[in-house]
């Protein structure tokens, strides 16, 4: 292929994912881990960043079609479904390439029940506690694992919930309850905790863990940045300024009249649009690092472009180096000024974007 002319990478620093991971095992000491891979690694790649999870117990996504192609990558350990499966005929492939699935509904258990597997699956029978979106009603919690203990088709059963609101004391201790009292008496390991619930582990607590966000270094916590936990970005998405332009007072900048200069504005044109996954809601004043300092957003991001207010830093010309977010500017800032969360900013990175993955001690080659 030839090189891209268009400076825009989404570069992946895999010894930022690795340092991310023994921050979640400081939480949870001797808890087992399953990073949450999902959405092809929370937009990052999972084959990519693959050789940075060898120390974690497992990982826990999605897609059917990801699950096996670790399988067919030589990946051994663990693999978990987070939705499980949705027809009985999926089941010879869970079995056939060693997945667990979650078990959060009626439909599933009646699945199980009337199917045969060359080998029994790792079930956790996911419980509704209060998010109210997958999994069975508390009461229900011991009827279930009485079927679902003496069905041939089971290996090893779990119990699981996933927390609407773990970042808090007050939001979490009823869904806490719930599950304590569902699970009474019965002697299943456990699995409670996304990243938020493993930022309060002590509380929470749980013996199979399940982050995502954190371990690509942002933060699940609104107002608490990453670093505050000990957690460093895993990706950076760069470009450069293409153009530069002097803008007298009271000129608009971009499309429509969404911003006004108020004084004599150098106006720097970074290749990066929304077509990349930038989001067009960043307002005016979004943080953008160029030539290593903070300038703001100014004006409307475009499909290829955005605009920066690039007064004060004059030495900051075509070609100079931009961050979008990432090692020195966290993506939660760029979430919050566009009303969105750092998960979605990571997903929603496009296509067209380019990749490098970096990695101290070791070379990576891109395709
Ligand atoms: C996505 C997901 C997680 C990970 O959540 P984070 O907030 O990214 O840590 C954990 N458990 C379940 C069931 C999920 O769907």
């Amino acid at each position: 292929m030839p090189e891209a002319s268009r400076q825009l990478v989404a570069q992946i620093n895999l010894s930022a994912l690795r340092q991310n991971l023994k921050r979640v095992r400081d939480y949870v000491s001797a808890a087992q881990i399953f990073a949450v891979v999902k959405a092809d690694a929370y937009g990052h790649g999972l084959k990519r960043i693959l050789p940075a999870l060898d120390e974690v117990d497992g990982l826990a996504l999605m897609e059917l079609p990801a699950a096996i192609e670790l399988r067919e990558a030589n990946y051994t350990r663990r693999i978990l479904l987070l939705e499980g499966f949705f027809r009985v005929g999926e089941l010879k492939e869970f079995s056939q390439y060693r997945i667990a699935t979650v078990v959060h509904n009626h439909e599933q258990l009646q699945m199980l029940e009337k199917t045969k597997l060359e080998k029994p699956l790792e079930v956790f029978l996911s419980v509704n506690t209060g998010m109210n979106r997958l999994g069975i009603k508390p009461h229900e919690t011991k009827a279930f694992c009485e079927r679902l203990s003496a069905l041939p088709a089971v290996a090893a059963l779990r119990l699981m919930t996933h927390l609407a609101r773990a970042e808090t004391k007050e939001g979490s201790a009823e869904a806490l309850a719930r599950f304590e009292s569902a699970c009474a008496g019965l002697s299943y390991p456990r699995s409670i905790a996304n990243s938020a619930g493993v930022l309060r582990f002590r509380t929470v607590g749980g013996d199979i863990v399940r982050p995502g966000l954190m371990i690509y270094g942002a933060s699940p916590i609104i107002d608490r940045p990453a670093r505050l936990f000990g957690l460093q970005p895993v990706m950076s998405l760069r470009s450069e300024l293409i153009a530069v332009q002097d803008v007298p007072e009271g000129e608009y900048v971009g499309y429509g009249e969404v911003y006004r200069t108020t004084r004599p504005t150098r106006i720097g044109v970074v290749a990066c649009g929304y077509a990349d996954g930038y989001p067009i809601t960043a307002r005016p004043g979004t943080p953008v690092q160029v030539a290593g300092k903070r300038a703001t957003i100014a004006g409307r991001v475009s499909m290829d472009m955005l605009t920066v207010d690039i007064t004060d830093i004059p030495e900051a010309h075509p070609g100079s180096p931009v961050l979008l977010w990432g090692d020195g500017l966290p993506v939660d800032d760029v979430a919050r000024w566009s009303g969105l969360i750092p998960y979605q900013l990571l997903c929603a990175i496009a296509p067209r974007v380019k990749f490098v993955t970096t990695e101290i001690g070791r070379v990576h080659f891109d395709l």
